[in-house]
């Protein structure tokens, strides 16, 4: 059984093609900007077997394939339920889908050979380069997402890496060159996404009566978005803006 916050079906962001996209309950981090805090810092969610789940998948398993698309396992964080993402990832696999999992890499440990091997492509967020700006932003380390990193690296396996822009948090241009000659020097990051910050989350905060620091925070100007996707550029990554 796993603790799923929602399902969609026809996602468009979160990997190639036309998505199936389980959010599931459950996260290590505690990022001061999370869109989904009540996934992440209340494990509410609704109960549901893995079959139940392939089942509902099953449905849109056609259409999913010839849209190139396939099913993302996002948050949350799926490394939180190791055992049933690897069930979920199991299952996809059986039906011929392109697999992702969507994750901080900060329980990268929970991601043993079976669940990568079922893996095609990581969408892998680095939160900030910086360690003491990493803790600032999630409260937790950077080293275990770095040491994923370089797992995934050392295997080959595809990733796309995530950038979430925050002005006055994550905006330090240093850091993000630092970062992004990193990242290049992997070898097995496809693409880079630098995603703006955006208040869209703000909301669930207020309801759920968590302090959310970020309440005045504006999303960044189009001239620094710009900025740090041309870091990236230079350093080899193509991007996509949404
Ligand atoms: S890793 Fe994602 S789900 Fe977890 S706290 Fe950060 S933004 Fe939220």
């Amino acid at each position: 059984m796993g603790l799923v916050h929602s399902v969609e079906s026809c996602g468009t962001v979160d990997g190639p093609g036309i998505r199936f996209i389980l959010f599931l309950s459950g996260c290590s981090l505690r990022c001061r900007y999370c869109h989904n805090p009540d996934a992440s810092y209340k494990r509410c969610g609704t109960e549901r077997s893995a079959e139940d789940v392939l089942e509902e998948i099953s449905r849109y398993r056609d259409f999913l394939v010839n849209a190139g698309g396939g099913v993302t396992i996002s948050g949350g964080d799926p490394l939180f339920q190791p055992e049933f993402t690897r069930a979920i990832l199991r299952g996809c696999k059986a039906m011929g889908l392109h697999t992702c999992l969507d994750t901080s890499g900060h329980l990268g440990c929970n991601a043993d050979e079976e669940i990568l091997s079922l893996t095609d492509l990581v969408l892998l967020d680095i939160k900030a380069w910086n360690p003491e700006q990493y803790r600032l932003v999630t409260a937790q380390p950077l080293q275990p997402t770095l040491d994923f990193a370089e797992r995934l690296a050392a295997l080959g396996k595809p990733v796309w890496l995530r950038y979430v822009l925050v002005p006055g948090l994550t905006d330090q241009l240093d850091d993000i060159e630092a970062l992004a000659r990193y990242a290049s020097g992997l070898g097995n990051i496809q693409r880079v996404d630098v995603l703006p910050f955006h208040q869209m989350g703000r909301y669930k905060w207020q309801n759920l009566g968590l302090d959310y620091t970020l309440a005045d925070t504006e999303p960044p100007e189009p001239e620094l978005t710009d900025r740090v996707r041309t870091i990236f550029r230079v350093n080899g990554f193509a991007d996509r803006t949404y």
